[in-house]
């Protein structure tokens, strides 16, 4: 079943203890896409500049990511640097320059309104509900967000909110949106403004998913070496929502399953810089990770 994603496509420069890397292929989108295609087709809706690499759509459509909702705008792409500290848990955004993104306003084409499984990435809360109102007959929306809207947005978010059946957010953004430290309470919070599916992303904790059977507890995977986090949660995410489409379910067993592929797809994609270390994983090597989280968590 396909899966529909909205959200930035972008060039990042990216510091990090293991190196340095600039202008490489980045954005929530990306991310997402190209971990979700290992379950099920995806479309993307974005936006790039005039000075968007032709290699990278390459890449992508080379995935057989169907790329009909990118419009080509006359500008610049969208542009994050970022620097994490040592122990690459903290991250400094060293800049943001939204270029053509700014006048985004996602429009899904004609073959893209029957997607049955749609995520939409960070962007505005409005245009996020304004996505939803163009997707037929959706089985399963969810969204992100970040503190940025929840501070300078907080009524549009808490439409966008009641409008989606699950929310992947991370502890921080998950205390901004109710006040509340404890997580427990804070999702129970957030599952009563509208999200039946609550899903807190903890880093290198893993992820915990609330939903009407309960909590259900991911490790993340124990790695030899991270060289670069950027993108961790929307590559989790598109494993999540990919492994979803593919089982064509979303109950509680099959959103337990589906948690597992999100981490394992997270744990991929921070071994390299970028996206490079989906450019030669293989499905069977994501099949054996997700055999490997078993054998982890089993006792
Ligand atoms: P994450 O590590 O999950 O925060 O995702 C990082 C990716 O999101 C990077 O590739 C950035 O290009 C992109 N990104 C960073 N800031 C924003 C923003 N304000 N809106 C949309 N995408 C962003």
């Amino acid at each position: 079943m396909s899966v529909l994603v909205v959200g930035s496509v972008a060039l990042d420069d990216v510091e990090a203890p293991a190196g340095r890397v600039q202008g490489v292929l980045g954005g929530a989108a990306c991310y997402f896409a190209v971990a979700a295609r290992y379950f099920s087709p995806v479309r993307v809706v974005g936006v790039v500049g005039t000075d968007f690499p032709r290699e990278h759509l390459e890449f992508l459509e080379s995935r057989g990511i169907d790329l009909g909702g990118i419009v080509h705008a006359e500008g610049s792409t969208f542009r994050w640097g970022g620097r994490y500290l040592e122990n690459l848990n903290e991250r400094e955004t060293l800049y943001t320059e939204l270029g053509v993104f700014e006048g985004f306003r996602p429009e899904l084409p004609r073959h893209f309104r029957d997607s049955v499984y749609v995520f939409l990435a960070n962007i505005h809360p409005t245009l996020q509900r304004n996505v939803l109102q163009q997707a037929e007959a959706p089985v399963l929306t969810a969204m992100d967000t970040m503190n940025f809207w929840i501070e300078s947005e907080a009524s549009e978010l808490e439409l966008t909110l009641a409008a989606v059946d699950a929310i992947v957010i991370n502890d921080e953004e998950a205390h901004q949106l109710t006040g509340i430290r404890n997580l427990v309470k804070a999702a129970e919070a957030i599952r009563e403004r509208g999200p039946r599916i609550v899903i807190i992303k903890r880093g290198e904790s893993g992820a915990l998913l609330f939903d009407e059977e309960g909590i259900f507890s991911a490790p993340a995977f124990p790695l030899q070496q991270v060289q670069d986090p950027t993108g961790a949660g929307d590559s989790f995410a598109g494993g999540l929502i990919g492994a979803l489409a593919r089982e064509g379910s979303s109950g509680p067993e099959a959103l337990r399953r589906a948690i597992i592929y999100g981490s394992v797809m997270a744990s991929f994609g921070v071994e390299r810089f970028s996206l490079d270390r989906f450019r030669d994983l293989t499905q069977d090597e994501v099949e054996q990770r997700f055999e490997e989280f078993r054998a982890l968590t089993r006792f």
